[in-house]
């Protein structure tokens, strides 16, 4: 049943919309007929005939009168509509219906206030980018327009390549799912077991795994290295922008201490590293990757990243110590940078930080 509004408050809200409407060249006549569906009417005509046989005392129906309490109950259901039929966002339909009724609206339904929520619950690893009081609990979340999944995540805090799996009201889903009004959320982190293949998000790229360091991982790099992986690390900053773009093309999992990085759309297979010690951190990629089956040890140069081949012992002898000759048979050489490698006592410390990675898994 239609809602009673005079043709003097009728026409005074219409100009409000046409004053306040977010974009111009609306015609008056599809103000009129937003108002009037806005009501309950089918159109602007409709309005105009209930309302002439109203005041005539022909109308059988009577006409629903509006109060402030009428307003609020039906606030989130106009702001809905009036959306759809003026094709705004929920925000802007929400400013025009408080300019609409002041009176009423902004006690109750204060327009700073959102217009719909959900649930949302973290598991393991994803608490690590939350504050204190949100940790291990259900999270409200409040928001107009509806946000897509992805984004939720993030404006909590959580950047898109540490998760592993969602899941909205028990259904697997993918970053691009909508959330709506009263979705139960819950957020794994990466990886995912519980989840099947087909919906995990992305882990590890196909084939050889590769690195790529922000510029305060240095160390990092040079452990990784010894222990066989491809890790490119550039000693100069060259910007976040160039980190993201690159490990997407090059397809390389991007490490960093930089969580806004990995929130860029373009990252892809990337992890924040936790710890701060440099041998701490090499056990935690270690372990988070499952890379020591993988440990091929002086094959990559430490240094530049080059691969290392065997060379002959007698092409060496101008370049290493008298007594390094002397000692060792075997020698290798990066072939990028020709920095020279033997099983010496850093072979000795490698082979012990190596081990010590594997025993602390
Ligand atoms: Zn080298």
């Amino acid at each position: 049943m239609p809602y009673f509004i005079s043709t003097k408050i009728f026409k005074q809200q219409a100009k409000i919309l046409v004053r306040h409407w977010p974009f111009a060249g609306l015609k008056n006549s599809h103000i009129r007929n937003i108002l009037s569906q806005l009501y309950g009417y089918k159109d602007n005509h409709d309005y105009l005939k209930q309302l002439a046989e109203y005041d005539s005392g022909l109308n059988i129906a009577p006409l629903h009168a509006l109060s402030e309490t009428m307003v609020g109950l039906h606030y989130k259901e106009w702001v809905i509509k009036m959306a759809k039929l003026g094709a705004i966002n929920h925000i802007q339909a929400k400013t025009l219906l408080h300019k609409l009724w002041p009176a009423y609206l902004s006690a109750q339904n204060p327009a700073s206030d959102k217009l719909y929520s959900a649930k949302i619950r973290f598991h393991g690893a994803c608490n690590d980018f939350l504050d204190r009081k949100s940790l291990n609990t259900t999270i409200e979340y409040l928001f107009n327009d509806p946000p897509s999944i992805k984004d939720c995540i993030e404006a909590i805090g959580v950047p898109h390549p540490e998760v592993g799996a969602i899941s909205i009201n028990n259904s697997w889903v993918t970053f691009r799912n909508l959330l709506t009004d009263g979705d139960s959320v819950e957020v794994f982190p990466n990886p995912c077991p519980q989840v099947s293949p087909d919906m995990a998000l992305p882990f590890k790229p196909e084939g050889e795994i590769k690195f790529l360091l922000d510029v305060h991982l240095g160390g990092l790099a040079r452990y990784l290295r010894m222990a066989g992986f491809d890790c490119m690390h550039q000693q100069e900053d060259n910007g976040d922008q160039w980190l993201a773009e690159t490990s997407a093309s090059d397809n390389r999992i991007l490490l960093t201490r930089d969580i806004g990085l990995l929130k860029r759309a373009v990252v892809d297979q990337a992890r924040w590293v936790r710890n701060i010690l440099t041998e701490s951190q090499f056990c935690e990629i270690v372990l988070h990757y499952d890379l020591s089956p993988h440990f091929q040890a002086l094959t990559r140069c430490i240094k530049c990243n080059g691969h290392i081949a065997a060379i002959e012992k007698h092409a060496v002898k101008e370049y290493v110590p008298q007594g390094v000759y002397k000692q060792q048979k075997d020698f290798k050489i990066c072939n990028n940078c020709q920095q020279i490698y033997w099983k010496g006592s850093h072979y000795d410390k490698m082979q012990d930080i190596l081990r010590s990675s594997k025993t602390r898994l």
